[in-house]
């Protein structure tokens, strides 16, 4: 054999063909390096050899002659070899479905093979079923011993992969360590050979284990050394010092009709705290629906705007810039802070007239959409910027704003979405995370209750009740229009529906993505002022929508929605003193699921955050664009403790002064880490 390395392409390996490789190919993997770190996707112990007459249904390895041997047709398509197999405590029988070159592969009687199959009742009696087969003085690679099982490849059988990999392993074993040697020695970790070998040769569990260890070790600490760097990056940034101005934030909370919860005050601080450094502040503040982000914003804004600093504010839509634009105006206006608020539909000579006073300074905040990242939008002195969702907005638009600046400005991301605490760490691991942990004073828990269609009427009679009493009621439906191949109710239809029927002697209004700006903010003003009773809408009103005299939310289709976008839409009730209801609407009778169990349950974002990356998995949850990329094959986000501890080592590195030059293997895969992620 030609020397071999990790470069090499696959079909120079023996027993690889172009067709074979080819296949491989199509699967993304080229080289004897994808190749090896082709993990198996679980294994199968077949290590134990057992006597004839020990044997027990299961999965089993017993080393035999073969005694006897035929192959028939049974039916058209179905060819069965049958054998009749002996060692020294008995005889059992063997079959074969469509393999009939069995026949004369064991045709010599004297010849000991290795047949590792699943021993089970198949017509009729018991056998061993399409055991593989080996002979004992080969070194077995399919039978006696723990065999890998690969992930599905179109036309590629794991025996081939572990046939492959068998002719691999002296280069396996000699592959070079990846990780630093002193990360290694304080996490007691085996080496990468050794690893990679415990996957595809295991000999035991407790290799397999200390392999995937070592590997969802590696991940993690590659992914968490990429943030630690990212944030070492930033630190060398200078910012915009702001000073703590105490009687400037004492003011601003004077004026609120309310007190801040612990949690706000706490948040607003560190915030305080990272404005008087020199490095610009990266911080995600994370709080449920209705914990009241906009304020601690407000705060903040208030203190950059004293210091003669801008703010720009972004929202992913028109309807949450305007409710935003005016919560701030309400907070900011009357300390004489001045807003501005951009989006698609602010046209002509006042979108001029804004755009010189963004330049010139005369307006402190401007809060807008997308439309602020624009050129056209030139600022006088950019110091502060809040991202509202910014799961919703993309890392190069982010990047793109902070270029309005001479200094990198602050930068505050606001989320309504909790994750995980192991999430937080991994996905977003060069932030600084506050927690808005704390629902204000006097609010009471919404009521969430799971209704089945045959109950309708009296819904609609409690819905009136709380009309009558002056409340207002939102309705959700997933879809805008009717679809012919669909039952999903469409808002276009149940606004008609309920406008006709049940609701006649009802102001309701329809809101939904596809009407006009102007069209959007008129409903949404009739709502807010408490002109309409019900608001039949999409989904808009997801995020940040602001009217505490909703207090009823009907969610139609509820099990066609995800359980974190049932706990947002419920967000949009429960914002006041009066007790709120969410009615979580079946589509038919039948069972509902865990998901909408747990939200009929639970009110704490958090805990649900948790039970929906149990049941969906992160990839789902945080989109293939991220999560994809994170693109981690051993490592799950769920396993707390490996994270933790890959963490602290991530961290000791960088504080070590140990540099990534010397470990080109770790750079190659931390700098894609580091580009990937959020801010760098
Ligand atoms: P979030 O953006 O976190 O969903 P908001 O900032 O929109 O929440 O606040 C929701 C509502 O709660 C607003 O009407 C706000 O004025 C009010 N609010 C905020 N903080 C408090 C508090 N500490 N006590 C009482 N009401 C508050
Ligand atoms: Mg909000």
């Amino acid at each position: 054999m030609k020397p071999m390395n990790l470069a090499s392409p696959l079909h120079k390996v023996r027993g690889v063909g172009v067709r074979t490789a080819e296949q491989f190919a199509l699967a993304g993997l080229h080289t004897v390096g994808d190749l090896i770190t082709f993990l198996p996707r679980r294994h199968e112990d077949f290590s134990e050899v057992v006597a004839i007459a020990d044997i027990r249904p299961g999965k089993m390895t017993i080393k035999a002659r073969c005694e006897k041997i035929s192959t028939r047709p049974v039916r058209r398509g179905l060819r069965l070899t049958t054998a009749t197999l002996a060692d020294d405590s008995g005889k059992l029988q063997a079959v074969w479905f469509n393999q009939p070159y069995r026949t004369s592969q064991l045709a010599d009687g004297s010849e000991e093979f290795y047949f590792s199959g699943e021993f089970e009742f198949n017509y009729n009696r018991y056998q061993l079923t399409n055991p593989s087969v080996e002979k004992v003085k080969d070194m077995p690679v399919q039978t006696d011993r723990i065999l890998p099982v690969y992930p599905a490849i179109k036309g590629l059988k794991s025996q081939l992969v572990r046939k492959i990999l068998a002719e691999l392993r002296p280069l396996i074993t000699m592959l070079p360590e990846s990780l630093p040697k002193s990360v290694i020695a304080k996490e007691r970790l085996v080496a990468r050979s050794d690893a990679l070998l415990g996957m595809h040769f295991p000999e035991g569990a407790s290799d397999i284990e200390r392999a995937r260890e070592r590997l969802a070790f590696e991940e993690l600490f590659q992914l968490l050394l990429a943030s630690q760097l990212n944030k070492r990056e930033n630190a060398k940034l200078t910012g915009w010092h702001i000073p703590f101005e105490q009687p400037v934030v004492a003011g601003f909370v004077k004026k609120l009709p309310f007190d801040l919860t612990n949690a706000q005050r706490k948040a607003a601080w560190e915030i305080i705290q990272d404005f008087e450094r020199e490095v610009p502040m990266n911080r995600l503040l994370q709080g449920d629906v209705g914990s009241g982000k906009t304020v601690v914003a407000g705060l903040a804004v208030r203190q950059a705007a004293s210091a003669g600093l801008q703010t720009a504010v972004i929202a992913p839509t028109e309807i949450l810039a305007s409710q935003h634009a005016e919560t701030l105006r309400d907070l900011l206006e009357p300390l004489g802070v001045r807003v501005g608020l951009l989006t698609g539909s602010v046209k002509g000579k006042t979108r001029q007239l804004l755009y010189e006073n963004i330049k010139n300074g005369s307006v402190d905040i401007v809060v807008g959409t997308h439309a602020l990242i624009q050129k056209s939008v030139e600022f006088h002195s950019l110091g502060f910027v809040v991202v509202d969702e910014q799961h919703r907005f993309g890392v190069a638009q982010r990047q793109e704003l902070l270029k309005k600046s001479d200094h990198m400005p602050h930068m505050l991301a606001m989320t309504a979405t909790p994750i995980p605490r192991s999430l937080a760490l991994t996905v977003y691991g060069e932030l600084d995370v506050s927690i808005l942990n704390e629902r204000p004073k006097g609010r009471k828990p919404i009521k969430t209750k799971i209704w089945s269609p045959n109950s309708r009427a009296q819904l609609y009679e409690l819905v009136d009740k709380e009309i009558v009493a002056g409340r207002q009621t939102y309705v959700i439906c997933s879809l805008i229009d009717d679809s012919p191949d669909n039952d999903t109710r469409s808002v276009e239809a149940e606004f008609k529906r309920l406008r006709g029927s049940v609701f006649k002697h009802r102001r309701i209004g329809l809101l939904h993505g596809r009407l006009k700006p102007e069209e959007k903010s008129a409903v949404m003003t009739d709502f807010s002022e408490g002109k309409l009773d019900i608001l039949v809408s999409t989904t808009v009103v997801e995020v940040g929508v602001d009217v505490p005299n909703a207090t009823t939310m009907i969610i139609e289709d509820a099990d066609t929605f995800g359980l974190a976008q049932l706990h947002q839409l419920r967000g949009r009730v429960g914002r006041s003193s009066h007790q709120s209801y969410c009615f979580l609407m079946m589509s038919d009778s039948s069972k509902p699921s865990e998901r909408l169990r747990e939200v009929e349950r639970s009110n704490d974002g958090f805990y649900l955050a948790e039970v929906d990356l149990r049941l969906r998995g992160p990839g789902e949850i945080y989109g293939r664009a991220q999560h994809g990329a994170l693109n981690l094959q051993v490592a799950t986000l769920a396993d707390t403790r490996l994270i933790a501890r890959a963490q602290r080592s991530a961290k000791a590195f960088v504080e070590s002064g140990d540099e990534l030059a010397g470990y080109p293997q770790l750079a190659e895969q931390v700098q894609k880490y580091q580009r990937m992620t959020t801010l760098s």
